[in-house]
């Protein structure tokens, strides 16, 4: 039995993450599910997003399924549930699959999720300021091993995007990629952050596994996902080297919250990326998904009128008619 912690979060959190639960259980019944509360409301209770039992408790399990939660805007002290997570559990590796879900391409990012800019706070002082951006040996290999293994998964190549004609720091980070990459026979492509940023626009799908730094990560995984037809299509999964998280790249969308009509295909995608995390099945998850979105009805964010349910329910049918 795996064990796996729901935090369901705020907005439509909860209606994605109860659809994604139901596609799971259609799937195997080899996982329970516990339920833990986290995010804006338990900071105002606790001081803190996430109480310290909890986050204890968590850290035992095999893995998270996260929906969305409201990250208020200048409330000091608050760091989102997210952050804290990711930080309090070393999840490293940041990976986004923006799927075409018409013809089965995708758009596939490895962020660096710990070091680079985001790292450590830059100082102030009255005549200018300092950030620092951080490439370490340990933190360089684990990321370089992660993207790697998973471009041999997936029987690809790596396109590692930089800026080492510039920043030291890349061309440091690029040494070990390559020695790595080369280790373990896996084809590595290099470009520019800057003419990269083009060919994403221009032709987005025939990049292998893009491994980046963090904050060019940031920057890259967002511009890519105005290839999906939806923001509530696109799965994502945070990896440690104990627990990984999943959850749909979506925000909370207050505007449609409670309404019945949010798209669940991101949260049932990063479960299926869950279930491959696990050793289970998450294949016949996203076959069944494309399935679906050739003929289904589907949300208003993809121009249907199904609701959440009806898309749920069409997914799962799907499931149900492999044998
Ligand atoms: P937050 O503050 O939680 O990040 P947000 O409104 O800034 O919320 P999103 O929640 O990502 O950001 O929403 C951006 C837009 O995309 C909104 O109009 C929202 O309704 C829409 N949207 C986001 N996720 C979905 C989804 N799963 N299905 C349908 N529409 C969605
Ligand atoms: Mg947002």
């Amino acid at each position: 039995m795996y064990r796996v912690a729901v935090i369901k979060g705020d907005g439509i959190g909860p209606e994605v993450v109860d659809s994604a639960i139901r596609v799971v259980n259609s799937v195997t019944d080899r996982i329970r599910f516990y339920e833990f509360e986290g995010g804006f409301e338990v900071f105002k209770r606790i001081g803190s997003p996430i109480s310290e039992d909890d986050l204890k408790e968590i850290r035992k399990m095999d893995a998270i399924l996260f929906g969305a939660t409201t990250t208020p805007f200048n409330v000091p002290g608050y760091r989102s549930l997210i952050v804290t997570l990711r930080k309090e559990l070393d999840l490293y590796a940041n990976l986004r699959i923006i799927p075409d879900l018409s013809n089965g391409k995708e758009i596939v990012i490895v962020r660096e999720n710990t070091e680079g800019l985001y790292a450590r706070d830059g100082i102030g002082f009255s005549d200018r300021a300092i950030d620092f951006r951080i490439i370490t040996l340990e933190g360089a290999r684990r990321i370089a091993k992660f993207a790697i293994n998973l471009a041999k998964e997936r029987n690809s190549f790596i396109t590692f995007v930089h800026k080492a004609n510039v920043l030291k720091g890349d061309r440091f980070f690029r040494e070990i990629v390559l020695e790595i990459a080369e280790r373990e026979g896996v084809e590595v492509r290099e470009a520019i952050i800057d003419s990269f940023m083009i060919k994403l626009v221009k032709n987005p799908w025939d990049h292998g596994v893009i491994l980046t730094e963090n904050m060019f990560g940031d920057i890259i995984s967002d511009l890519a996902t105005i290839h999906a037809g939806s923001i509530g299509i696109v799965p994502s999964g945070n990896y440690g080297d104990e627990i990984a998280l999943f959850e749909p790249i979506h925000g909370s969308a207050p505007d449609i919250a409670g309404k019945g009509i949010a798209n669940p295909i991101g949260a049932i995608l990063s479960a299926a990326m869950m279930l491959d995390y696990l050793g289970l099945n998450g294949k016949v998850v996203w076959e069944a998904t494309r399935r679906y979105v050739r003929y289904g009805n589907l949300t208003p964010d993809m121009g249907g009128t199904a609701t959440t349910s009806e898309v749920t329910k069409g997914i799962i049918s799907e499931i149900y008619s492999f044998d």
